[in-house]
């Protein structure tokens, strides 16, 4: 839709962000695309869980970032998000939980040459992410990120503001029209 024409031609993916709070519903939206409209889900959460857990010297300075409740450096977060894109054979990307600040989305656009086509903001209070996690027994981790997540307009990016606290088909039937349109 709007990448730069010079970029996209390079990479010639679709790239869409995916941003919201912890349990604002960024999992089963991105797992409902990608069945949809045949997305690699690319979920930041996950890659990084999956470097921790690898036991990587990478890892255990995630961990322990996590820990203090402090972002991951952007330059490793644009490593990773260029690892797993190079492993997909898909050429177009759910990007979920990322950027979390300018910094991020100018490392990416500096570093990787890339730009979302769109991006996604699953709006939703924190009252009701608190519930969502409690009923998970996922509160803790809401704790852990809650801090640095972006608020709508924080980032310079034109997005789709989804009203995110309705059950999760009306939620999806907004994100599809997103979809078709673009
Ligand atoms: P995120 O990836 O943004 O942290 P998830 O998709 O993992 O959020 O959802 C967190 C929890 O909330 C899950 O238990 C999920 O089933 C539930 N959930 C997601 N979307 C909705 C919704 N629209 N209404 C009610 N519960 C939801
Ligand atoms: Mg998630």
């Amino acid at each position: 839709m709007t990448v730069d024409s010079r970029e996209s031609s390079s990479n010639q993916c679709t790239i869409v962000y995916v941003l919201g709070g912890p349990g604002s519903g960024k999992s089963t939206q991105c797992s409902l695309i990608e069945k949809h409209f045949g997305f690699c889900h690319l979920s930041f959460g996950d890659l990084l869980q999956a470097e921790a857990d690898s036991g990587s010297d990478y890892g255990k300075m995630m961990q322990d970032l996590k820990k203090e409740g402090k972002l991951v450096p952007s330059d490793i977060l644009v490593e990773a998000l260029e690892k797993a894109m190079q492993e997909s054979k898909n050429k177009k990307f759910l990007i979920d939980g990322f950027p979390r600040k300018q910094e991020n989305l100018d490392a990416a656009e500096h570093i990787l040459k890339i730009k979302p086509d769109f991006v996604l903001f699953l709006d939703c209070s924190e009252e009701e992410m608190i519930k969502r996690l409690l009923n998970r027994n996922q509160y803790t981790s809401f704790v852990y990120v809650v801090r640095s997540v972006i608020e709508p307009g924080q980032v310079l990016l034109d997005s789709s503001l989804i009203n995110a606290a309705r059950p999760i088909e009306k939620v999806f039937d907004a994100v599809k029209d997103v979809f078709s349109m673009s």
